[in-house]
C-alpha cells in the first residue's frame, strides 16, 4: 500500500532501521523493486529524479507516475513515491499534482538564506496538500570533487553543522533532513569516510528523520553504522544503475531471446539484498496486514469519501488499484456530490463488484451480466438492512447545506453511522465476492 513518508520514517525511527530509497528508472524497475521489497518484507520509498522526466513527455510522466502509483498500492508492504532532488518549484508543484507522496527540494548549492526561503516555500505547498518535505543542508557532493584524505578542509566545508542543522529544522519545518557526512553522489574516487561523530551529534540535536544520499559504494559496514547513529533513509542511485547495465550487456550479450526482465531481476535482487540487509529493515513488515474492515474505517478517517474508501481497501487487495477510479469515486460524497441521494458505502460497493466481476468487453455479455446481478443483490440487500439507499435519510443531514454539514460533525454522524454502513457494506462484499478475506 502506498503511505507517507512521515508515518513511514515514524516507524523507522520506532524499529531502529533505515527505509531504503532507490530511484528508479523504468516500470519494469518499479515492479522489480516491489518483487523484492514484498519477498523481504520490508518498506520502500521508491523515488525518482526529475533529471529523468525530461525524456518523456508530460503526459507521458503522468501516466507513467500513476502507474507507478497504482502498483505501489497494490504491494502488500508500505510503499511511499518521492521525488528525489528537485531544484525547482514548478517541478514539485507538477509532482504534488500528479501524485507523489513526498518530495526532496534541493537547495544545498545555494546560500543558507536562500536554502531556508525555497525550502520554507516547498513545506507551505506541499503541506497544503498532505504532502512530506525532505531538504539538504550541507552539501552531497559529486564524486569527482571527492578527496577525503587529501583535502580535509573543502571537504569538510560541505558537511552539515549540527547547530545549523537545529536552526534549519526549527525555521522551515522541513519532515526529514538530507545531511552531508561525508557520503558521495555517484563514485567515490577515494575511500569513503563518515563522519559518524558528526552524524551522532546531529541525530542527538534534530528531532526529525535524517537522510543519507550518496549511499552507492559506501560499503554495509558503514551503513550499517550510520543507521544505528540515527540514519533513517538510505538514497541509493549510482550502485542501482551500474549493476542494471552490466547484467543487461552480460546477459543480452549471451541470450538472444532478449529476456530483459530476467537480467534486471537479477541485478535489483542483488542491490536490494546488500541494502536492505545494511538498513536493517529486512522483516520489518508484519506478514499480518490489517483486515479489510479496519482499512475501510482507516481510508474513511483519514479523509476519504465512503466510496472511495470501499473501493480503494477492495483495490489494494484485488490488484486493481485505479487512480482514475478513485477520482471518479470521489463524486459520490454526500449521496451524489453531496445532494443525500445514493449512499456512497453502496456507491462504493458497486464499483468494486464491477470491477472484479464485469468486463472491459462489451459484448462479453457473461461476465457483465453476473456483475449486474451481484450489484442488483448488493441493492436490495442494502435497502433491507439500512431501511434505505439513500444517504440523507441514512444521516439525517442535508449535506448540501453549510450548517447541517457541521452538524454532522458535531452529532458525530460519521462514526455513529458511515463507519456501520461501511462495515457492513464491507462484510457483505467478502461474503459474496470470491478472493476476499477480513484479515
Ligand atoms: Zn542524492
Amino acid at each position: 500500500m502506498l503511505i507517507g513518508l512521515r508515518d513511514m520514517l515514524a516507524a523507522a525511527e520506532k524499529g531502529q532501521y533505515a527505509v531504503i530509497a532507490p530511484d528508479f528508472t523504468d516500470f519494469s524497475v518499479v515492479q522489480l523493486l516491489i518483487e523484492q521489497a514484498e519477498r523481504l518484507r520490508a518498506p520502500l520509498l521508491l523515488s525518482f529524479s526529475p533529471g529523468l522526466k525530461y525524456d518523456m513527455t508530460p503526459r507521458q510522466y503522468a501516466r507513467f507516475i500513476r502507474l507507478v502509483r497504482e502498483e505501489a498500492q497494490i504491494a502488500s508492504v508500505p510503499l511511499g513515491l518521492h521525488l528525489d532532488h528537485a531544484f525547482t518549484l514548478a517541478d514539485i508543484r507538477e509532482a504534488i499534482d500528479i501524485g507523489f507522496t513526498s518530495v526532496m527540494i534541493d537547495a544545498s548549492r545555494e546560500m543558507w538564506e536562500v536554502n531556508i526561503e525555497r525550502t520554507c516555500e516547498v513545506v507551505q505547498m506541499a503541506h497544503a496538500a498532505g504532502v512530506a518535505v525532505e531538504s539538504e543542508l550541507g552539501h552531497v557532493a559529486v564524486g569527482s570533487q571527492y578527496d577525503a584524505q587529501e583535502d580535509q578542509n573543502d571537504h569538510h566545508g560541505w558537511l552539515t553543522e549540527p547547530d545549523q542543522a537545529v536552526e534549519f529544522v526549527k525555521q522551515t519545518g522541513v519532515d526529514a533532513l538530507a545531511v552531508a557526512v561525508g557520503t558521495i553522489h555517484g563514485v567515490y574516487t577515494g575511500e569513503p569516510i563518515l563522519d559518524f561523530k558528526r552524524l551522532e551529534t546531529i541525530h542527538q540535536m534534530v528531532d526529525i528523520p535524517l537522510v543519507l544520499h550518496g549511499a552507492s559504494g559506501t560499503g554495509p559496514e558503514n551503513l550499517r553504522k550510520a543507521v544505528k547513529l540515527g540514519i533513517r533513509k538510505i538514497n541509493v542511485f549510482s550502485e542501482l544503475v551500474q549493476t542494471l547495465r552490466s547484467e543487461l550487456l552480460t546477459g543480452l550479450q549471451a541470450d538472444p531471446s532478449f529476456h530483459t526482465m530476467a537480467h534486471k531481476r537479477k541485478a535489483v535482487r542483488q542491490v536490494m539484498d546488500l541494502y536492505l540487509e545494511a538498513s536493517g529493515s529486512i522483516g520489518v513488515v508484519k506478514d499480518q496486514p490489517v483486515g479489510l474492515v479496519s482499512r475501510v474505517n482507516e481510508l474513511f478517517n483519514n479523509g476519504y469519501a465512503c466510496s472511495e474508501s470501499v473501493f480503494l481497501a477492495f483495490a489494494e487487495r484485488g490488484g486493481f488499484a485505479s487512480d482514475i477510479a478513485l477520482q471518479s469515486l470521489s463524486m459520490f460524497l454526500g449521496g451524489l456530490c453531496l445532494k443525500g441521494e445514493t449512499c456512497g458505502a453502496l456507491m462504493g460497493a458497486l464499483a468494486v463488484i464491477g470491477a472484479v466481476q464485469s468486463s472491459i468487453n462489451p459484448v462479453d455479455k457473461t461476465r457483465r451480466e453476473t456483475a449486474i446481478t451481484t450489484g442488483k443483490a448488493c441493492i436490495d440487500w442494502f435497502q433491507q438492512e439500512m431501511g434505505t439507499t439513500c444517504c440523507r435519510t441514512l444521516t439525517g443531514i442535508n449535506l448540501n447545506d453549510p450548517e447541517e454539514r457541521q452538524s454532522f460533525k458535531d452529532q458525530q454522524i460519521g462514526p455513529k453511522v458511515c463507519i456501520p454502513a461501511l462495515e457492513k457494506t464491507t462484510r457483505w462484499l467478502i461474503k459474496n465476492l470470491e478472493g476476499f478475506k477480513d484479515e
